[in-house]
């Protein structure tokens, strides 16, 4: 009957493969034997993204007219780069044997806010996926790209097919969404900064959502935001070689009781300090809210004890939004008076992360006393529950990695 064949397709298992696992004609073939093995332990659903290069490639070309292209035609261009790919995955399948179809976001109908190049995702015909199943057909979608509910084609951002494909897992109630890439798994650090740094077998979604947001790129941060919420069980491996990643835990892993899980680091940071404002109530707001009303996302924030009702107010920001930031504060700020603005660019940011930190006290002041033995200064620190992020002169960011990773025994 309908109903043992759609229990029988049920479990599927989305397998999602970026740029350069799709990178030349090699590696799309390699891919095409992947997916093949794959199908042996449940019904695979492919997203992919575009060749590596070719969306620098499309954005190059849209920018050669001038600043600023039209949005919408712009998204329409940028999109067809995984059309491409998709395509191949599919013809590379049929050769060696097995049917697959190539789809694109209009024919899964993934519908997206309107909000070209940045585009969120509201809902996706799942039916769609299942009947091409059902026909015998493996879908080959194609990742990143959404429409409106006007049929305009939309983008969700650089690295957004790691979104589409936690989207179809949570839609379809996938076994598992495997996101293949150049990598093994994901590591206790770049292990281009510490050479030892270790790949894990496994990390809780709180670890991997803080560690993403503090420039752990391995993963589209919204992606993982998806995962946390629905529930899919994500895995990061690579399509280069054979292994088993990392698997993406939803909840902490008894076996591994590491106090730090991972260390992430962050470049092209800048420092804001307004010097001598009036301490009076209303002045973070008065500060913030502009910046946040531009859309600007703040991170670490210090405001210091005030002297003789004057203090410092200081907070750091992407690099990328320093001179945004910059006009924010000098023609928004309702009512605050202060007596300079300082803006410091040579800084950075390392961030520790790990669930066990609940559990353990002195973890802070293993780090503390770790970065002085090296002679590294201080200048902000910030903690959450399972973060503590330290803000540190950047030429100094990749020794301050180098020296808690080992403070904290995280190597090989
Ligand atoms: N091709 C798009 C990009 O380069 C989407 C992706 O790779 O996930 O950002
Ligand atoms: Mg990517």
């Amino acid at each position: 009957s309908e109903m043992c064949i759609r229990d029988r397709i049920m479990e599927t298992i989305i397998l999602k493969f970026g740029c350069t696992s799709v990178g030349s004609t090699d590696r799309i073939s390699a891919v095409a034997n992947i997916i093949k093995a794959a199908s042996d332990e449940a019904t695979p659903v492919v997203v992919v993204s575009a060749m590596s290069g070719e969306t620098n490639r499309l954005i190059d070309l849209a920018n050669s007219f001038g600043s600023e292209p039209n949005k919408r035609e712009f998204d329409a261009l940028v999109s067809t780069g995984e059309k491409v790919s998709a395509s191949l995955v599919a013809i590379a399948l049929h050769q060696i044997g097995l049917k697959a179809k190539s789809l694109s976001a209009a024919q899964v109908g993934m519908k997206t806010t309107a909000n070209f190049s940045r585009a969120k995702i509201l809902d996706l015909d799942k039916e769609v996926i299942f009947k091409t199943i059902e026909d015998g057909y493996i879908p080959i979608i194609t990742g990143f790209q959404g429409i409106t509910s006007d049929g305009d084609t939309t983008t969700m951002g650089r690295g957004g097919s790691d979104t589409t494909a936690v989207a179809i897992a949570a839609s379809m109630q996938a076994k598992r969404c495997d996101i293949y890439t150049d990598v093994d798994g994901i590591y206790t650090t770049d292990p281009r900064i510490v050479p030892n740094a270790k790949k894990l077998d496994s990390i809780n979604i709180e670890e991997m959502l803080e560690l993403s947001g503090q420039g752990a790129k391995v993963m589209q941060i919204r992606a993982v935001e998806f995962a946390n919420k629905y529930k899919v069980l994500v895995r990061v491996l690579s399509s280069f070689e054979p292994g088993s990643g990392t698997l993406i835990l939803q909840e902490e892993n008894a076996m591994e009781d590491a106090v730090i899980t991972g260390i992430a680091s962050q470049k092209d940071q800048t420092k804001f300090t307004l010097h001598g404002v009036g301490d009076t109530p209303g002045i973070a707001s008065g500060i913030l809210s502009p910046v946040s009303d531009a859309g600007i996302e703040v991170d670490v924030i210090v405001q210091n004890v005030s002297v003789s009702g004057k203090t410092d107010f200081t907070f750091t920001v992407g690099t990328a939004d320093r001179d945004e930031v910059e006009s924010v504060l000098k023609e928004k700020m309702q009512g605050i008076s202060y007596d300079e603005l300082i803006i410091n660019e040579a800084i950075g940011k390392v961030s520790l992360v790990g669930v066990g930190m609940r559990s353990h006290a002195g973890i802070a002041s293993t780090a503390f006393n770790a970065l002085a033995d090296a002679g590294i200064n201080i200048q902000m620190i910030s903690t959450s529950e399972i973060k503590i992020t330290i803000v540190i002169a950047v030429d100094q960011l990749d020794q301050a990695v180098k020296t808690l990773h080992a403070a904290f025994n995280l190597g090989d």
